[in-house]
């Protein structure tokens, strides 16, 4: 039992904490494929790294404990993770997926899955009544994310979870823009729980990686298989960075919350902004139902400039908010979803869920917040047509 009681420490101490061995207060780096055998069927734990590594195993126990699952499991990518996830399903499955997910997701579904016979339904997760019509015999699993990429619009966790128990399918929920620092859906009702790790818990934009967490034994001893026999997974050193990032999380999470939260409400104000997408603003879409299921609106907005403001120009101005794919790393980060993470979505979809050719996402960093504001007002005042 850990002999703390709260996120914070857990973050620290939690999962296996340091080496027995020698007493070093981090978990060494096990660079090894393989490990001898004292005899036939007798090893001290592990046999091979694709199947159990000692630093995979400490961040994968760590995940699980911040997740309040049952067991984690870390992957080369949020999309290995996703891939070993999706093959739960078999020919004649249908997943729901919410309808603003990550673009690499529906990608997954579109292009590759569905090659399998396992296909997918893009719903809006947001109106409870709608969704459950939508669930039919072949229906296996809803996968949402919230907030969703990149219009930050929140599904109740709770009720979608519910709902699925109801129709005995699965609820995996992509808590990547949150981490368990800010939400943690297994508590809200959630069977599978995702993560790309390249972001907030990494946390430096140094590495790429996923965790998956399941909240019961079974479907952990199909996680486990999957995991194995699919092979995607993260290796030792990278295991290490991310530990080493999640020890920061809390405090890295207060300041890009803070500052989110300022961003917000500056460009809300902002004479050049049309509308700013913030779960963290009082009059966001699901104001109040992240308010119950998460600690706060999180760090990412999106927003849309008026038509007499040229996109690209504000791109190309800013100074030192880097246009690049990703978020969630302590250097502020602005995308462009409709040419970048969301590009694999087709044109006539992207304008049905609102992903507009207008609209730019930031991950807010931890930069001081008076120079993140000056950047980006510096930007829209050059772009200004
Ligand atoms: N899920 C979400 C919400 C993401 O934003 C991303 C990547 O941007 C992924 C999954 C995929 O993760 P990765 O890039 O680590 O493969």
């Amino acid at each position: 039992m850990a002999n703390y009681n709260n996120i914070e420490s857990a973050l620290i101490h939690g999962g296996i904490y340091g080496d027995k061995l020698t007493g070093a207060v981090n978990i060494p780096i096990y660079q090894t494929s393989t490990y001898e055998q004292q005899g036939l069927g007798h090893n001290k734990g592990y046999e091979y790294s694709r199947t159990g590594n000692p630093t995979r195993a400490a961040l994968e126990a760590l995940i699980a404990e911040l997740e309040h699952g049952t067991a984690g499991f870390a992957f080369a990518s949020g999309m290995a993770a996703i891939t070993a996830v999706l093959s739960l399903f078999k020919t004649g499955d249908r997943i729901i997926i919410s309808s603003n997910v990550y673009g690499g997701t529906f990608r997954i579904l579109n292009k590759v899955f569905n090659n399998f016979g396992i296909t997918y339904s893009i719903e809006d997760t947001t109106n409870l009544q709608a969704l459950e019509d939508k669930i039919a015999p072949d229906v296996k699993a809803i996968f949402v994310e919230s907030p969703a990429n990149p219009l930050l619009t929140i599904t109740d966790l709770a009720a979608v979870s519910a709902l699925a128990k109801r129709h005995g399918i699965l609820s995996i929920v992509d808590n990547t823009f949150m981490t368990p620092y800010l939400q943690r859906p297994i508590e809200l009702g959630a069977d599978i729980v995702i993560h790309s790790a390249t972001k907030y818990l990494g946390g430096h934009s140094d590495l790429i990686a996923g965790l998956v967490v399941a909240n019961d034994s079974q479907l952990a001893d199909r996680l486990a298989f999957l995991q194995n026999a699919t092979g995607g997974v993260l290796q030792p050193f990278d295991s290490f960075l991310l530990i080493r990032g999640i020890k920061t999380l809390s405090v890295r999470m207060d300041r890009h919350v803070e500052n989110a939260v300022k961003a917000a409400e500056h460009l809300k104000k902002h004479r050049a902004v049309k509308r700013v997408y913030y779960p963290g603003l009082p009059d966001a879409q699901g104001y109040e139902v992240n308010r119950r299921q998460a600690k706060n609106g999180g760090a990412m907005i999106s927003f849309e400039l008026y038509e007499n403001y040229e996109i690209e120009k504000f791109f190309a101005s800013l100074k030192f908010v880097a246009l690049a794919e990703s978020l969630g790393g302590v250097e502020s980060l602005v995308c462009h979803p409709a040419s970048m993470t969301h590009a694999s979505i087709p044109y006539e979809t992207r304008q049905k869920v609102g992903i507009t050719d207008g609209l730019i996402r930031l991950s807010i960093g931890i930069e001081n917040i008076d120079d993140i504001l000056a950047d980006l007002d510096q930007a829209i005042a050059e772009s200004e047509e």
